[in-house]
């Protein structure tokens, strides 16, 4: 699943490519969008926007149309010149939205629709959304409340609950929970005051640290790979997701790796360092 950053930097760049530019281009594969498109042509509008709202991201166009995507563990949006080749095959293509400088492409997003903007608040997937981590005006006390309203949630389930609080993915989740030297199997309720605030404050710091402003030569462009430790070297940018085995960067003691949660996500952890 995409992280928090992974999407905010999507949206930003997209709405770099699009906002404000009419739609010259539109092209899907799936039946429910080409049908809207048919009634109520997409090509014409004018892109007002587009940003993520936890991991969706929303593509707002003129005349109040919204299309909502959202990318799960293997979805993604490239975006290309005209007539540049694609990275990904044509049949992994679900939607394209071009305009007369930039083509967006969709590919294999699993979740894909158009929305009403009126009827935004109301859709159920977005609703329930708990607060964004990355908004600048975030409350963070609130979000700390939320956290321990789980009590016997262990807290690195706690921190994959996208009601709490969205942004925080599967790699997140062990890089913020090793950061503050806390054992992800620990329920909610064990955690001091002191650490919980010290958990929602990580989550927010690490994400926004991979927010990478997208404009570089006023082009488009994807940021880097993710990174928590600070250090340039490629292969050194995560603490301890995908390090199952090897030595701890801290401590040298071998990093854990066991299954967790409902979903039966990965979970990486220091036994040493994280209590
Ligand atoms: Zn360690």
């Amino acid at each position: 699943m995409p992280e928090g950053d992974t999407i905010f930097r999507a949206a930003r760049t997209l709405h770099l490519a699009l906002a404000g530019r009419q739609v010259t281009r539109f092209e899907t594969v799936l039946p429910a969008l080409q049908r809207v498109h048919d009634d109520e042509p997409i090509t014409g509008r004018t892109v007002d926007g587009v940003r993520a709202v936890g991991k969706h991201l929303l593509i707002e166009f003129s005349g109040g149309l919204v299309l909502r995507t959202h990318m799960r563990m293997n979805g993604s949006w490239h975006i290309y010149r005209p007539g540049e080749r694609w990275q990904r095959g044509r049949a992994a293509m679900r939607v394209v939205v071009g305009n007369t400088e930039y083509v967006a492409v969709a590919f294999d997003v699993p979740v894909a629709e158009f929305l009403r903007a009126r009827a935004l608040d109301r859709h159920p997937a977005l609703s329930s959304l708990g607060p964004d981590l990355l908004a600048p005006d975030l409350d963070v006390d609130a979000v700390v409340g939320r956290l321990r309203a789980r009590p016997s949630t262990a807290v690195a389930d706690a921190l994959l609950d996208q009601r709490m609080a969205a942004g925080v993915g599967n790699v997140f989740k062990s890089e913020v929970l090793f950061v503050c030297g806390i054992d992800p199997f620990r329920p909610v309720s064990a955690l001091s005051d002191e650490e919980a605030r010290r958990v929602i404050d990580t989550s927010r710091e690490l994400l926004k640290a991979n927010v990478i402003d997208a404009a570089r030569n006023g082009a488009p462009e994807w940021g880097g790979g993710r990174r928590t430790t600070r250090r340039m070297d490629p292969s050194a940018r995560l603490w301890v997701y995908g390090r199952g085995g090897r030595p701890c960067r801290r401590c040298g003691t071998p990093i854990a790796c066991r299954k967790q949660g409902a979903d039966a996500r990965l979970t990486y952890w220091c036994p040493a360092c994280q209590k």
